[in-house]
């Protein structure tokens, strides 16, 4: 006989908080903020959405990167992304840019749009010291590109990594073989997943409630909340509630590496954030 699944338990279910970055650009901040600075190796969750053109529309002009990777998932509208090294495209609904900021690159990243929706998120995801001088590159995928299992209405959009029946994300060959996954389920679905032993896992719930499977008891998780979970156990699960869900799951390879951080430069040492200020103030990104 197999042994029963053992779901991992949730750890904290916390609440994002209202931010502001690049240019007056409004959002959520769900991972990054004073309630969780960080779970290795996920450094940051942004959730912007707004209808307001006044809460967008400065965007994210010329800032640089060093030392992880930033992986925009666009719901709706959509932004233009520029680099130094003359990489430029336009992210639209459902699509999704994985960047490997590695020694750095300059970008902006601006709304193509003067009205409407704009709905997306931002992760960034820590790279292992090895890897945080590597050569930038981009993973970028449209929303035909993401495969979509169907299930009894409710729908799993696989990014990165892979689901119980072996159907995987088109974004593959980064550290730490990251899982991303948007799921939306029907009321009272239920919805499993497994999660590599050793990898840290978190959702985030963006519309509607459910109900995580933990121990002693389930915990609800409402709209706007970020739910942790213990690194024991094989799998996460949960039951959306009488509304129905959507959430991301993201779950990576811990690096358990030190972290110095200061603004859009993550490295492992204070000396190598004064390196990464002196080369980006002397041109070298
Ligand atoms: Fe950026």
């Amino acid at each position: 006989m197999q042994n029963p699944t053992a779901y991992r338990n949730v750890d904290r279910i916390i609440d994002g908080t209202p931010a502001s970055d690049g240019r007056g650009v409004k959002l959520y901040r769900v991972l990054g903020q004073p309630s969780l600075m960080e779970l290795d190796p996920f450094l940051l969750l942004d959730e912007f959405r707004s209808d307001k053109a006044s809460d967008y529309i400065g965007g994210f002009p010329d800032h640089p990167h060093r030392g992880f990777q930033t992986v925009t998932y666009m719901l709706a509208g959509r932004m233009r992304h520029k680099d130094n090294q003359g990489h430029e495209g336009v992210l639209e609904p459902g699509g999704i840019q994985w960047m490997n900021a590695g020694r750095g690159i300059v970008h902006s990243e601006m709304p193509e749009q003067e009205a409407g929706l704009l709905h997306g998120f931002q992760l960034w995801v820590n790279l292992p010291a090895a890897e945080k001088m590597s050569q930038p590159f981009y993973s970028e995928f449209g929303r035909d590109e993401i495969p979509v299992e169907e299930k009894n209405g409710s729908e799993i959009r696989v990014i990165a990594g892979a689901i119980e029946n072996g159907v995987a994300g088109p974004v593959t060959g980064i550290a730490g073989n990251p899982l991303y996954l948007d799921v939306h389920l029907q009321a009272e679905a239920a919805f499993e997943q497994d999660i590599t032993s050793g990898h840290n896992a978190m959702l985030y719930l963006y519309e509607g409630s459910a109900d995580l499977e933990s121990s002693p008891e389930t915990l609800q998780i409402a709209k706007g909340q970020l739910a942790t979970f213990h690194r024991e156990g094989d799998a996460v699960r949960l039951t959306a509630g009488n509304s129905g869900c959507r959430f991301l799951l993201l779950a990576c390879a811990v690096l358990e590496e030190p972290v110095a951080r200061y603004g859009p430069f993550v490295m492992n040492t204070e000396s190598e954030i004064r390196q990464a200020i002196r080369d980006y103030s002397s041109g070298k990104f």
